[in-house]
């Protein structure tokens, strides 16, 4: 396996991760054998966003971020010639509040080396929002607040085609994370036909917009998952189309990094390459 590094980890900054510490992550990653490593904790939501988990702890509260990039910085410094550090955040993307998500990057973007956008939450056709990945007995009633689970798959990948095509300006995330995080609890919510064409042109269109694709290895260890963030067969069509392919274990403890690394298919994994420098 060619895989050099982890590029999608929590910290204890994260709510609803664990309190391991962001050295135990470092350490962890170095006795992997691993030269890279970049966190990418939860970004603050956006300015008038109210968290719709039932716990309300999606996110790193904007308090943390400063302690949470001084504590990276100074890893980076104390473990340089082992392994390369970098800081970053995993921004939501959540239709409706891209002006404020815009905000949130121009504050942050300077700072960070890397950013990963995602999609954890949904607005339901009567303008509810709803956090799709927070427990099975939550997505039971996601399911029956959009009618079917065939409306929340419909949604879900809709909104990441908004995710993809978005203006958040110069410091928008190059790397789509989870893709297909909708699947996570699709063992007890099979929908009733496949996605597999709404997943085919999520792929052309990042290639279209030179956009990374995250391969999450969180969902092979998902009760009611058990499955890579995308498929196998569409890790391989998106490197068929060019698109960078960066692995992630979505860690949430430490002893998580580069967890299932070695099920992923023999391709060549790209480095990330950063925030986005263009400036539309
Ligand atoms: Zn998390
Ligand atoms: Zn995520």
């Amino acid at each position: 396996m060619n895989i050099s590094g982890d590029f999608h980890v929590h910290t204890p900054f994260c709510p609803h991760g664990t309190k391991d510490r962001m050295e135990a992550y470092v350490k962890q990653a170095i006795e992997s054998g691993l030269t890279h490593l970049t966190f990418t904790e939860h970004a603050p939501l956006p300015a008038g966003f109210s968290d719709p988990a039932p716990t309300e702890d999606s996110s790193m509260p904007a308090k943390s971020v400063e302690t949470y990039l001084k504590e990276a910085q100074q890893l980076k410094k104390t473990y340089r010639d082992k392994l390369v550090i970098q800081v970053g955040l995993e921004v939501d993307f959540i239709a409706g509040f891209e002006k404020e998500t815009c905000s949130l990057l121009e504050k942050w973007g300077p700072r960070i080396d890397d950013a990963i956008l995602s999609v954890h939450m949904l607005r339901s056709p009567e303008g509810k929002f709803v956090c799709l990945d927070y427990s099975v007995e939550e997505f039971a009633s996601i399911v029956s607040i959009f009618g079917s689970v065939e409306a929340v798959y419909q949604v879900y990948y809709r909104t990441l085609q908004q995710a993809i095509t978005s203006e958040l300006g110069r410091y928008k995330p190059k790397r789509l994370g989870h893709i297909t995080l909708v699947e996570k609890f699709i063992q007890a919510f099979p929908p009733a036909r496949k996605f597999e064409q709404e997943i085919v042109e999520i792929l052309s269109l990042m290639a279209e917009n030179g956009m990374e694709l995250d391969i999450n290895t969180a969902g092979l260890y998902k009760e009611y998952c058990q499955s890579i963030y995308p498929a196998e067969k569409f890790i391989r069509q998106a490197y068929a189309l060019g698109i960078p392919l960066v692995p992630g274990s979505d860690s949430h403890q430490a002893d998580h990094i580069a967890r299932g690394f070695e099920d992923l298919p023999d391709l060549h994994y790209a480095f990330p390459e950063g925030i986005s420098n263009s400036s539309n």
